[in-house]
């Protein structure tokens, strides 16, 4: 009895949390553009949200289904409720450079990060809840703010767009997964090289299952944000450079590490175009890119390796997967502690494997399993994944998430894609 009377519950439970939110009925068909600053001190939970500026633009590029759910929980959540009613009407999850720098370096200074999400435009009030997670899953940050649609000092946006052009559209071209690729450091001069190195981006992307059989359900949108510099800056060889969005390897003093902190900039290229994801090309021969989920993949365009670091920081910003590449000299130690299950689909510490991918496991697969079986078990739990070598497991030996000579996505990160895929769609 007790078990029927827990069943009725939960489904009562899923029927309150999911109310399959009619978007015409709570949103107008266009966009609301917040601009936040995360602020705070590195290594603590002294951290704030704000609000910058809110814009407002013609047509809404999101999802329109699944509107009060998420696909994954993220490092932050945005959740936006109905006044009047208290009902939430729509939800987002996102990670950001300002978490990462909180959690991975000693910078002892307060520091202010942009950032900016885009919401459906609400019919009527509607208040906005942003919360922050640390690296234990706990809030650690949150804000609220009221929206009025009417409000005179929403900026309307309104200029004119920049040149851009489709490389690929899908199936239903109104109704799918709108990427668009920015030029990063590349002059007026040299936009016929960026289409050739956006167009080659696509195709890597398609390259990779899942995306090559979705295909039909992404569009691709190439556009030409010039810089007034060729390339983009190099703090280790002294080298800065005057480019469309600012951006620098040696992010945290990581060499390779290459990120925009004017995130802003990115976004007031795009006024006209319409957009969900973001991937930046960097017109430079370095290694390195970055990648951060929901908010943009930056990568270099000339390096040998860009047809799958591409792919791999696209895994990141769209798939939300996490690295399975691990260091054996201890760096990046505090991203996940092995006490707490990560939220990535990808890796596991094992507190609660069953959320992951114990449903796919062969039952003879030996756990941990060992790199030399990795040719019997495509999926597994291998030791070394999320920067640690021990105590964070991986589905496979190896991936596109952990290496870039693998040739494709592991089947764990593929499911993981699918049902990103399918979440802003079906
Ligand atoms: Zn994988």
């Amino acid at each position: 009895m007790k078990h029927i009377i827990t069943f009725a519950l939960l489904i009562i439970t899923s029927a309150v949390a999911y109310a399959n939110i009619d978007f015409d009925q709570y949103f107008c068909d266009s966009t609301l553009r917040i601009d936040y600053v995360f602020e705070g001190v590195a290594k603590s939970d002294d951290c704030e949200v704000s609000v910058r500026a809110l814009h407002k633009s013609p047509t809404w590029a999101g999802r329109r289904v699944n509107l009060d759910r998420l696909p994954v929980e993220g490092n932050g959540q945005l959740v936006m409720t109905d006044a009047a009613s208290g009902d939430t009407i729509y939800m987002a999850s996102f990670s950001s450079l300002f978490q990462e720098w909180m959690v991975e370096t000693d910078t002892v200074a307060r520091r202010a990060f942009e950032n900016t999400f885009q919401v459906p435009m609400p019919r009527r009030n509607a208040y906005v809840d942003i919360k922050l997670m640390n690296n234990r899953r706990n809030v650690m940050a949150r804000t609220r703010h009221l929206v009025n649609p009417s409000d005179i000092l929403i900026k309307k946006q309104c200029s004119t767009p920049l040149p851009h052009k489709y490389i690929h559209r899908g199936a239903d071209d109104k109704n799918c997964i709108d990427v668009v690729i920015l030029a990063e450091g590349y002059t007026q001069d040299e936009m016929e090289e960026f289409y050739q190195h956006a167009q080659y981006a696509v195709e890597s992307i398609f390259a990779h299952e899942p995306f090559g059989t979705n295909r039909d359900k992404f569009n691709f949108i190439a556009v030409a944000s010039p810089s007034r510099d060729s390339g983009v800056s190099i703090p280790r060889l002294g080298e800065w450079r005057s480019t469309a969005f600012g951006s620098n390897f040696s992010t945290f003093y990581a060499d390779r590490y290459l990120t925009t902190s004017n995130v802003w900039s990115v976004h007031d290229a795009l006024v006209g175009i319409p957009y969900e994801h973001i991937i930046i090309l960097a017109n430079t021969e370095e290694y390195g890119g970055g990648g951060i989920y929901n908010s943009y993949t930056l990568t270099t365009a000339k390096h040998p390796t860009f047809d799958v670091v591409v792919v791999h920081e696209f895994g990141h910003s769209f798939g939300a997967l996490a690295d399975e590449y691990f260091y054996e000299g201890g760096v990046l130690v505090d991203t996940y502690p092995l006490d707490i299950e990560p939220w990535e689909q990808n890796i596991t510490t094992r507190v609660d494997f069953n959320s992951k991918w114990a449903d796919m496991m062969p039952k003879d697969v030996p756990v941990p399993t060992s790199p030399d079986d990795a040719d019997r078990y495509a999926v597994g739990l291998y030791e070394g994944g999320g920067y640690l070598v021990r105590g964070v497991y991986r589905p496979a030996d190896e991936c596109r998430m952990r290496n870039n000579v693998t040739p494709a996505f592991c089947p764990v990160c593929q499911r993981a894609i699918q049902r990103m895929i399918d979440f802003h769609l079906k």
